[in-house]
């Protein structure tokens, strides 16, 4: 399995306009092999593929001298996505690959990562080394194994730059003795509500960034468009949003990384949140609270510790006692009181219980 760690970097100047540099040559390339194909299939009604453009790099460069500043590699990855498109073009995954304009090339990649040279050597001083960058001030901001790098991948986005690391990572087996498991209900109250009764609740301070986030996009709509200022304003908003998205997946990596931790077993439900994105009123609360990244993070983190993550369908969770029985209640209704068994608790925790028991029971007919 393939896991990718994400860290934000901070290129010199000198770096940055390299990078700079970089991507534009790489976006022009992009551009120049997706207009050979075209121009070859006009021309001759015949396909050229990546190996063709790959061995034409070397004439290439020597006719573009500049492009030999670019790492030899990441210039092969060009073709390799020009490729991917025309792919996922011919299996119907996309539409027909289009030329990139300035900014939508945002990223390169170097496609193969020698971990006993120098990239690492100067993590712990919190440098990476990019070759024919120079080693890059990063910041580790939580625990990784970088042991297994496969591919990095450079990103700008909103003015600041990440370096993506992809890692492979072995399944490890799990062997579960302890069958200490847990489910968990995602509940509009609390973000989400677990089977041994604890309702965690989404950060206030994120509530607050909110708030201070609408006042600025309010800001940037009074300013004059085309003007300066206007533009200032618009950078401190996507820099605002970033911080907030930033923090939101941070406390999403904490409450799972908690949650991976302490049980063999996590079951959830399957929420299909695209379905419910569609009822207007609850579509807000559903992306703030990031639902299905949450579950994407706990999946591949149950993976990575040899943990099970299990989804169970969602239908009816709310509307049953742990006994079986039912018990309807609306959503103003907030405890859950059974009047078969008189078993009494918070409805959401009672929900994590169904839950929970819909997934033991799957695992043992397994
Ligand atoms: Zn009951």
């Amino acid at each position: 399995m393939q896991l990718t760690y994400s860290f934000r970097v901070y290129p010199t100047t000198a770096q940055e306009n390299k990078l700079l540099d970089w991507l534009d040559l790489c976006r022009r390339l992009y551009n120049i092999a997706l207009k050979e194909r075209q121009t070859v299939w006009k021309k001759e009604q015949r396909t050229i593929g990546y190996n063709d453009q790959q061995n034409n790099l070397p004439a290439f460069k020597k006719v573009h001298p500049e492009y030999k500043a670019v790492h030899s590699q990441v210039l092969q990855d060009v073709l390799r996505r020009v490729d991917t498109a025309y792919q996922n073009f011919f299996s119907r995954r996309a539409g027909y690959p289009r030329f990139k304009g300035r900014g939508d090339y945002s990223s390169i990649t170097y496609p193969q990562v020698d971990t006993v040279n120098r990239t690492f050597s100067r993590l712990e001083e919190g440098f990476i080394y990019l070759s024919k960058i120079g080693y890059v001030k990063i910041r580790i901001h939580r625990e990784a194994d970088l042991s297994t790098a496969r591919r990095i991948n450079v990103k700008i986005k909103n003015s600041q730059w990440y370096v993506n690391i992809t890692c492979e990572v072995r399944e490890r087996n799990p062997n579960l003795l302890l069958q200490k498991s847990i489910g968990i209900d995602m509940g509009l109250s609390s973000f989400v509500a677990t089977s041994d009764g604890q309702l965690i609740d989404n950060p206030r301070h994120l509530k607050k960034k909110e708030k201070h986030l609408k006042r600025i996009q309010r800001q940037l709509s009074r300013k004059q468009k085309g003007s300066k200022n206007r533009l200032k304003a618009k950078n401190k908003l996507s820099k605002a949003h970033l911080k907030v998205a930033n923090q939101r997946k941070d406390f999403l990596h904490k409450t799972s990384n908690t949650l991976v931790q302490q049980y063999n077993i996590i079951i959830a439900e399957d929420l299909q949140v695209k379905n419910m994105t569609k009822n207007h009123c609850l579509a807000k609360s559903i992306h703030d609270a990031g639902w299905s990244r949450f579950l994407s993070y706990l999946e591949y983190k149950a993976k990575k510790h040899g943990k099970r993550f299990i989804q169970v369908p969602s239908n009816n969770t709310s509307q049953l006692c742990i006994c079986g029985a039912d018990v309807p209640k609306d959503l103003s209704v907030r405890v859950h009181t059974c009047p078969k068994c008189g078993y009494t608790d918070n409805r959401d925790v009672v929900s994590a219980k169904v839950i929970e028991s819909r997934g033991l029971r799957l695992l043992s007919a397994a």
